[in-house]
């Protein structure tokens, strides 16, 4: 199911056409600013890129690769982060930061600069500091917290999110993976099949006086818009004139039963599914309930041979039934003119 909407999906033949001829090894990761973006894959489908080239790498398309990791929000996934150090006993984050001297004669710990508002002498026990390494020394960088006096080299970090505010500590963050999609060549070969040159079946249609789209945007009654592989319809005529087609791998019930609403809401006055590969019992019963022309093919090119002869069938058969229509209406207003 996920294959088939995804190979339905606007710009993914393109993209994989674009993958085979330029003979590129991998779409890879470019960080920039707050995130890790494909810029090869942006061109064929913008924001969703990492959706897709995760979607395909599940079909066998990439191998992954990974090539960086970072740090991400566990609610909103943003990389962004302002980290904020806080007081290990009172969480404030009312921290200074600074070099600490320890006067080794009475071990008072403080920051050099207190020392030096003292004349260089100690805050303690009053002596002037004289040599360093001797009376005095040098203990490192520390923080001190204003709002309860604890002291600490190593002060809490606490993570704020630049796109949700949520702030996390260091083990509530997830690690995001990065990878590179490296491509495999040999699935190829496969996937051409799953892509139909449906040109034979637009020219057919064409022929026969009909409009046809591919693939196709209709609105339904319920104001709700659905996807068709083709969509056949005359530009005058009403909707009962027109003629749905989806083609489907392997049809189960639930692929009919999609197909039906669709057609039911689009008011289509002739509804075909092709499908390739397996079709099960279930799904023939509901395609006769629901009045479905389904055909089964077991190859691409033999889909879009044979469906010809019926989808010429069901075009004569829908242009005379809005020829009769005409004819009723005509009739009808005949016999109103008569009464006159
Ligand atoms: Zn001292
Ligand atoms: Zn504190
Ligand atoms: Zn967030």
């Amino acid at each position: 199911m996920v294959s088939d909407t995804l190979l339905r999906r606007p710009g993914v033949e393109s993209f994989l056409r674009y993958l085979e001829n330029s003979g590129k090894e991998s779409i890879d990761p470019l960080f920039e600013k707050t995130a890790y973006r494909y810029p090869v894959a942006e061109e064929f489908f913008e924001e969703d890129a990492e959706t897709v080239l995760e979607n395909l790498a599940e079909l066998g398309i990439f191998e992954k690769r990974l090539m960086d990791s970072a740090m991400m929000c566990p609610d909103c996934g943003t990389l962004a982060h302002v980290v904020k150090p806080v007081c290990p006993t009172c969480s404030s984050a009312r921290l200074i930061k600074g070099n600490v001297i320890e006067h080794m004669l009475c071990g008072y710990v403080d920051f050099e600069q207190e020392f030096y508002k003292q004349g260089f002498k100690c805050i303690k026990c009053g002596k002037e500091l004289k040599t360093l390494g001797v009376d005095y020394r040098r203990a490192g960088v520390f923080y001190k917290c204003m709002s309860c006096g604890r002291v600490t080299a190593i002060p809490v970090k606490r993570f704020i999110c630049g796109h949700c505010g949520r702030a996390s500590t260091e083990e509530e963050l997830q690690l995001k993976p990065v990878f590179s999609y490296v491509v495999v060549r040999e699935k190829f070969a496969v996937l051409k099949g799953m892509f139909l040159d449906l040109t034979p079946l637009i020219s057919l249609i064409e022929s026969k006086g009909f409009v046809v789209e591919s693939p196709a945007k209709i609105a339904g009654i319920s104001g709700v818009v659905h996807e068709f592989t083709l969509f056949a319809s005359r530009p005058s005529a009403p909707a009962s004139a027109s003629l749905a087609i989806d083609i489907v791998r392997d049809a189960d019930d639930n692929k009919l039963f999609e197909f039906f609403t669709k057609t039911f809401d689009v008011k289509a006055g002739a509804s075909l599914l092709l499908c390739l590969g397996h079709v099960d019992e279930k799904a023939k019963k509901l395609a006769d309930t629901f009045n479905i022309l389904m055909l089964e093919f077991t190859s691409a090119d033999e889909l879009v041979e044979k469906s010809k002869t019926e989808i010429e069938k069901i075009l004569d058969k829908l242009s005379k039934r809005e020829l009769y229509e005409e004819a009723d209406y005509l009739e009808d207003l005949l016999k109103k003119l008569d009464k006159v």
